[in-house]
């Protein structure tokens, strides 16, 4: 069991009206959307902190930091792909990803399957590594209310 090491993650945007809505690279229709400094994507940035957590590289926000302007509305699949980028130069490869969508609305089980395989393609693994799952929090709290969405990553690195 040499050499594998687990990350975690966790992000929370907040919901407005004529915002748009990127969730897991995909770009869902929803009357709301997350605002953010960048795209907004919360299983994205959650899946970031849960790789450079796992490898020891700090959080998103010190590595692509929100008072920098060439972040500002960055296409939070760069920054996916550039957290690869890191954790492969640090010699690790990702083993697997788990990950949850809590959000009351808009239903997104439909949007799931394609989700899993952008995040494959950026990553450049299987999409049959890559797991995301939805659940809403029976309408309590935050999510609940529809006033923010938040995602929980989990990852498996080992030394290449
Ligand atoms: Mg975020």
């Amino acid at each position: 069991m040499m050499g594998f090491r687990i990350g975690y993650g966790f992000d929370v945007h907040r919901l407005a009206e004529g915002e748009t809505l990127w969730l897991g690279g995909v770009l869902i229709p929803h009357e709301k959307g997350t605002v953010a400094h960048s795209d907004g994507d919360v299983l994205i940035h959650a899946l970031c902190d849960a790789l450079l957590g796992a490898a020891k590289l700090g959080d998103i926000g010190s590595n692509f930091p929100d008072t920098d302007s060439e972040y500002k509305n960055i296409d939070s699949k760069l920054l996916l792909g550039r957290c690869c980028e890191l954790i492969s130069q640090k010699g690790y490869e990702i083993v697997n990803v788990d990950s949850t969508l809590c959000a009351q609305r808009p239903k997104l089980r439909p949007f799931i399957l394609e989700m899993e395989e952008v995040l494959a393609g950026i990553m450049k693994i299987d999409p049959d590594l890559v797991s995301i799952k939805a659940t809403t929090t029976e309408k309590l709290g935050f999510e609940g209310r529809e006033e923010g969405i938040s995602a929980h990553a989990a990852v498996l690195i080992r030394k290449k």
